[in-house]
């Protein structure tokens, strides 16, 4: 029988009142796991009224408090890392180890929330007039809401509300209806550890619970993470309604590799940034871009093998470096991208389609794909994959190389691998991208640095967590005081200026 997956609202797992709800799968067997519930708006108006009601009892709390349940929460992270890696990996489909550096990733936002009393510091100004002090402080914005894509069910719903709740908001995650348990999971933790009954709930749904959220009046904010097509229509409807947004959408990120670079290192970090997680990552290599006839033909000549021989099985095969796709749907997505490649033109040096798991031929396994001489009018090249599947952009030189990631609709991250330290500062300098490595190919940033990219990878004006995170979640406040207050100015009729 499949579990019934259950919503969280107000400290407690209550069932879905809809009548709507969709399957889990788990990835691996191809069989329903789950069944999760779909919210409707009075679900959703439920768990707002909560949220509400605790807003204010929550950010009267001071930071110092609020700050230690969230270290509670770490050590509780800590301690039950393990089952969560089991939860994500049940339902995504990327092996254990994966999951558990999604986990480490995520803890990581945690560390950086528990700073809350430094990071919520503001900023004075003592006597801007005579007695008369000015002081700018940073307060919530009240309930706040998450919507967050499959691919990383616990790092980035740990992107979010960590940071929310560490500035004194109430919190709404609308985990993906994928893979939809490790956030209740976290709501779990997260009360084990004090948090009081609705600070942080935990909503379930398809697009009729993202609009419920959306048109919502007592919704303050909409962080999104997700699809470009998905990132747009959230911002515009967000902003609409008159809510603060910000929008991480997809990506399509490109490694150039320069004729000096050392190989080894570069195929390596090839094979992890592309096909690591089956290439569902947001930050996962899909592009490959060697510069130069011969950087290209070694390249090529030394990936083709290692991607024939990775190493694919279920999430819990501690030896599998690939796990399957994360649905039917998405494993017929990327064939037929390949398919289109090949017919688009490009050289398709492995073909990932003939993989069969043994054991598990129901499971939505594919083989790692290595397309050649993929051209920018191809669609393989234009559309994110999500997928295990790395295509060649031959470059004549760094300037060709450059101007192929500028072009591109996305820009989420990229790298350079060199060792010419001039190339590798022009490219960090001007390459029109959020994130950038440096013989780094997944340059994802620490939870202390901002997260996020340019152009049509993300929409809004602050990027995820770090400094950018509070800026999201705080709105300034700035007083402006005369003391003693005493002092009898008079009544002034013409502009106040401080003399
Ligand atoms: P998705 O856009 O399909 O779904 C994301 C969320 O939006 C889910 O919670 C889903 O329920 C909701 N949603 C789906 N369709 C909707 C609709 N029509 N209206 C309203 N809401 C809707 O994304 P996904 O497939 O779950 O995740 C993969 C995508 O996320 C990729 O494009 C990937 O690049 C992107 N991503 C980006 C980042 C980043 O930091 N930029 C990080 C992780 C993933």
């Amino acid at each position: 029988m499949p579990e019934q997956i259950l919503h969280f609202i107000n400290g407690r797992k209550v069932s879905g009142k809809s009548g709507r709800s969709g399957p889990v799968f788990n990835p691996a067997t191809g069989k329903q796991s789950g069944v999760v519930p779909f919210a409707g708006e009075a679900e959703m108006d439920e768990a707002v009224s909560a949220a509400r009601a605790a807003f204010p009892g929550w950010a009267g709390t001071p930071p110092l408090r609020r700050a230690r349940i969230l270290s509670r929460f770490l050590r509780l992270l800590e301690e039950n890392a393990d089952g969560l890696a089991k939860i994500i990996s049940a339902e995504h489909g990327k092996v254990l180890s994966d999951a558990r550096g999604e986990v480490t990733r995520g803890i990581e936002v945690v560390e950086f929330a528990t700073g809350a009393p430094s990071l919520l510091k503001g900023e004075i100004s003592e006597n801007v007039g005579t007695g008369v002090d000015c002081h700018a402080v940073h307060q919530p914005l009240g309930v706040v809401a998450g919507i967050t894509p499959f691919n990383f069910p616990a790092m980035v719903p740990m992107w979010m509300f960590p940071v929310a709740l560490a500035c004194g908001n109430c919190f709404i995650l609308k985990p993906s209806e994928r893979d939809p348990s490790a956030g209740v999971r976290l709501a779990e933790l997260a009360m084990e550890a004090g948090l009081p009954a609705g600070v942080l709930q935990v909503m379930h749904g398809d697009k009729a619970a993202v609009d419920a959220i959306l048109r919502h009046p007592g919704i303050a904010a909409v962080s999104f993470v997700g699809s470009t097509p998905i990132a747009r229509y959230i911002y515009a409807t967000a902003a609409a309604n008159g809510k603060r947004c910000q929008a991480l959408g997809g990506a399509k990120n490109h490694m150039v590799v320069l004729p000096d670079a050392d190989m080894d290192q570069a195929v390596d970090a090839l094979m992890g940034a592309a096909y690591g997680s089956a290439g569902e990552r947001c930050m996962a290599v899909s592009v490959a871009v060697p510069v130069g006839k011969k950087t290209a033909e070694t390249l090529v000549e030394r990936l083709e093998p290692r991607v024939r021989t990775l190493k694919i099985g279920p999430g819990t095969d501690p030896e599998a470096e690939m796990g399957p796709l994360v649905t039917r749907q998405h494993l017929e997505r990327v064939r037929d991208y390949i398919e289109a490649g090949e017919k688009g033109g490009a050289k398709l040096v492995v073909d990932g389609r003939g993989f069969r798991m043994q054991g598990y031929e129901e499971g939505f396994f594919i083989g790692g794909s290595l397309f050649d001489h993929v051209l920018p009018e191809m669609k393989i090249w234009k559309e994110e994959i999500f997928g295990p599947v790395l295509s060649v952009v031959r470059a004549e030189n760094f300037q060709a190389a450059t101007k192929l990631i500028n072009s591109h609709e996305f820009a989420n991250g990229t790298a350079i691998f060199t060792r010419d330290g001039d190339a590798a500062r022009e490219f960090a300098a001007g390459i029109e991208v959020g994130m950038v490595g440096v013989n780094v190919p997944i340059p994802v940033p620490m939870a202390f640095h901002s997260f996020g990219g340019w152009k049509s990878s993300l929409f809004g004006d602050h990027p995820t967590h770090g400094p950018e995170g509070v800026r999201f979640y705080t709105r300034l406040k700035t007083i402006t005081s005369r003391w003693p207050a005493g002092i009898r100015a008079g009544a002034e009729y013409v502009m106040p200026t401080m003399r």
